[in-house]
Parts: structure tokens; sequence; C-alpha cells
């Protein structure tokens, strides 16, 4: 790499709403609702008197989401308050965690752009609950919605190892599929519960990493789109103040969505101490070593995890892989296969006709009225040649709007494939007296001929006719006759 060249380095800061049914520290609901403050109490209001009181669920859930991240979880972590004063705080404090935290070390790899595998460590996951939200009405003042005040959150912090926006765009969309996976979190973007700091610097191949002075950091950004462009903007911005010898600084920096561009909002320098102190109305946290044990138990396995075993068990290639796990489709097909279908054929079938349906019936694969096992009676249709790939075509689109077992349908329409020798071997003949000309052009050597004769006998059999069959039977005929 050149001067002229510097490496992003990116590291994130990472909130995400956990999946509670209420909030953590309080019985408050935490479903997304219109209405401002119609969900909120002493607890969450941080009234004079009012104690906090832990919910588990926020504890498991937060556990799922270091497990997940592969990240250490301790035995025993702490809630702090991190003191600040801010119009949507209205406690004067956030119960978050400092010293100790639930889980550190984990590490994350995704998939870039290009399709290469590439990874991020975790430093940290820990619980903090949410703020409320201001609501900046021009020429009005400012609107305070304390819905959201308590709400349970994991926040994630990357080292800083994404190296470009796209990479952290990439890592972002697989983070979200993973925790969503988990049931840690549902990620609705659009109800911001995925909120994202990105810091930046760049730094010049084996100069290591300059003093923190130059990072700046872009806050609270609710898009995957917002994010990549805002360290889109960022990455230049560096890289021409690099070029130019302009001094940077260690700032704060907010996205501007409708200019597309940052502007500082504040220097570090002048940034606030926290003061962080162990809550004195929250225990130390144990958690169990079965608690933890459950739930990876309970996690299962996970879609990267998924994605190599299926191409490794079923050499499937490592495209088909993730269009089965990415699109729900695997554990439809997993089951197909154990009913006895060859992989190959069952995952075809599952990528094509399949997936085809639910997309023009927009359905999930749980509102599908057909059960692996139908599908595994027509793949096994097919193999023994039963019936052919175009007739199969025509049977799925009855299974699927019947819901009946594929046989029956074939035994109902007489569907079943002509492989009877003697009923062949009639129509072969027929088939040869009435083309004489075109059996001649075989016999000097027009190979195509014998193609023609094959679409001969399936018109006379409306398709049912073995291709295969048919095609053995017009060679022998010819060349049997071509001999008398
Ligand atoms: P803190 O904010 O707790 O002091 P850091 O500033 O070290 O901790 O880390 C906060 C975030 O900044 C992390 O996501 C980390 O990955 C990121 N970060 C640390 N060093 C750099 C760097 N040189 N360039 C870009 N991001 C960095
Ligand atoms: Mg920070
Ligand atoms: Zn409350």
């Amino acid at each position: 790499m050149t001067f002229d060249d510097p490496t992003p380095l990116i590291g994130l800061e990472i909130h995400v709403a956990l999946a509670t049914d209420s909030k953590m520290f309080c019985p408050c609901e935490t479903e997304f609702v219109r209405e401002p403050n119609t969900q909120v109490c002493p607890v969450c209001l941080g009234l004079p008197g009012a104690l906090p009181v832990l919910n588990r669920r926020a504890v498991e859930l937060g556990v799922l989401c270091a497990l997940a991240l592969d990240a250490e979880v301790y035995p025993e972590m702490q809630f702090e308050r991190k003191n600040y004063h801010y119009p949507d705080l209205p406690k004067g404090y956030q119960i978050s965690q400092l010293a100790a935290p639930m889980a550190e070390n984990g590490i994350m790899s995704f998939t870039d752009d290009d399709g290469g595998e590439k990874e991020a460590r975790i430093r940290r996951v820990h619980l903090e609950e949410d703020a409320g939200k201001s609501i900046h009405l021009p020429g009005e003042g400012t609107l305070l919605d304390f819905n959201r005040c308590g709400v349970a959150l994991a926040e994630v912090v990357t080292e800083p190892d994404l190296h470009s926006p796209a990479d952290v765009r990439c890592f972002l969309e697989q983070l979200r599929e993973l925790l969503r996976h988990t049931g840690a979190s549902e990620v609705r973007m659009e109800e911001g519960e995925l909120r994202c700091d990105v810091n930046v610097n760049l730094v010049h191949n084996g100069e290591g990493t300059p003093g923190r002075t130059e990072i700046s950091e872009v806050k609270n950004l609710s898009s995957f789109r917002g994010v990549e462009r805002a360290l889109q903007y960022e990455v230049e911005r560096h890289r021409q103040a690099l070029r130019r010898g302009d001094p940077l600084t260690h700032e704060t920096r907010h996205w501007d969505e409708e200019r597309e561009v940052t502007f500082s909002a504040r220097s570090k320098e002048e940034s606030h101490d926290y003061r962080y102190f162990p809550d004195p109305d929250l225990h130390p946290v144990r958690i169990p070593r079965a608690m933890i044990d459950d739930l990876q138990e309970r996690m299962g396995e996970l879609p990267r995890a998924r994605r190599r075993r299926l191409s490794r068990e079923y050499d499937l290639s490592s495209y088909d892989a993730d269009v089965l796990v990415g699109g729900g489709l695997a554990d439809f097909f997993e089951e197909v296969v154990a009913e006895g279908s060859n992989a190959k054929a069952a995952a075809n079938w599952v990528m094509g006709e399949l997936s085809a349906h639910l997309n023009a019936e927009d359905i999930g694969i749980d509102e599908l009225p057909v059960q692996p096992g139908q599908l595994a009676q027509l793949l096994d249709m097919v193999d023994s040649g039963e019936i052919s790939g175009k007739i199969a075509k025509e049977v799925w689109g009855a299974v699927v709007q019947q819901g009946c077992d594929p046989r029956a349908i074939v035994e109902e329409r007489g569907l079943s494939q002509i492989s009877d020798d003697a009923q062949l071997e009639s129509l072969a003949r027929e088939v040869v007296e009435e083309h004489e000309d075109v059996v001649r052009d075989y016999r000097s050597g027009k190979e195509k001929a014998l193609g023609f004769l094959v679409g001969q006998i399936m018109q006379k059999t409306q398709g049912k006719a073995n291709p295969q069959m048919a095609n053995e039977k017009l060679r022998e005929i010819i060349s049997r006759e071509g001999c008398e």
C-alpha cells in the first residue's frame, strides 16, 4: 500500500433492543406505540423512591446475544450509573455497565460483498437501558416521549477490525440475521431497534495505530444505508485531510441524512465525565453456568455454521447453501432429504419450483400446504422414471393447490410415464412407418433426426412416454429393419 492509500480502521458500538415484553427494570410494556408517554411508570420516569427490579428475560436475551457472538459470559456482572444530564433522561443517569460487563472477547465472522470470509473481534457485550426520545418541532420547541425510557438494550462493541464502509454494512446485515435467528432481538430497523455509533480513522500501512486524537465518531445511525453513506463520507474526509496535511481531531459527529454530510457535535476534549459508579439499587448479578449452558443448547446451530454444514454434508455449492439458509428453506430441505430424496434434486426443487410458488403467492414456507414427505414422493417418482421432470411440474402445481399426495394425482390423472416395452415398441413402429424420409436421414448419419422421432412419440402420448426408452426403442427398430 502506498502513502496515498491509507487504510480505514472502523470500530462499532451497536445498540440492540432486546426482545423483552417489558422494560429492563420495570413492568412497562415495550411494544412500539405512537401515543407518547403511555408506557411509563415511576421507575422509568425516575421518580423519587422508585426502585428498579431486573427483568430476568433481559439477562437471558443479552446472554444469547453474547453467545451468538462467541463472547465469554462472566459469572457475575454489575450495573453502574452513567451520570449525565439530558432532557430525554429523566433520572439524570443511565443504568449501564462499565467495569464488570456481562461478556467480553467475542468474534463475529461475516461474508463481504465479494464472497470473502472476514471477521471482527467483539470487545464487549453489556446491558444497559435506553433513553427517551426528544422530538424537535421547528418553531414550537421540543417534545419528550419517555416510552422508550428503560427499554432493555445490549451494547455490542467491536474492535476496530473493519476496513471499509461496505464491509461494515455486510457485518451489520449479518449481525441482524444472527440476532433474529437467536431470538435475542427482532431488530426492527424502522423502530430503531438497532442503532450504531461508528468510529473511524485512517492509518498508513506499517505505521501502526496512530494516537487516538484522530478518531472521529459518528453517533446514532439507525439504517444500514445511513451507516454506509456516513462512513463513505468520513473516510473521504479523513483522506483529504491527510492529503492536505490538515489536522484531524478526536471528535463526535452527527450524520445529516438530508445533506449527506457529517458535522461536528463536540470535541472529545470537552466530553463528559460520566462518573460511573455501581448502582446501589442493584446487586451484582450472578449468571449461573447452568443458565448459560441451557441457552447455548437452545440456541442450536447458527446460520453460518449451518451453511457450512449443508454444503459439506450434502455436497451443495456455497451459493445453494446460502439460498437455503438465508431464505429460511433449510429446515424443509433437510426434511425432504431425511425422507430419502437425493440432496441435489431436493435443493433444486426447493430453490426453484417451491420458492417460486412462495414468491408468487407471497406466503412463507410455514403456510405452504405441502409436507416434506410429499415433495420427497414426487422427487422419488421422477428418480424412478415413473414420471418425467415436465410432468412433475404439472403434478406439483396440483399438489400446492390441493395439498394432496403427488402419487394420488398421478394415478387420478393417468400421468404415469409409459415404460411398457410392448406399448413403446408399437408406438415406435408407427412413427417409423409414418416418417420414412426422417428415418432415411437418420440412417445417412443425421443423429438429430432421431430427436424428431422421439418427439413424435411424446406427442402421441401427451408427453407421457419415457423419453429414454422411446429413444432406445427407435434405435433398435431402425437398426433391426436396416439389416432385414
Ligand atoms: P472508549 O470509548 O470506551 O474509550 P475506545 O474509544 O477505545 O473505547 O473504543 C470505542 C470504539 O472505538 C470501539 O468500537 C473501538 O473499536 C473503536 N476504536 C478504537 N480505536 C480505534 C481506531 N484507531 N480507529 C477506529 N476506531 C477505533
Ligand atoms: Mg464511545
Ligand atoms: Zn416503567
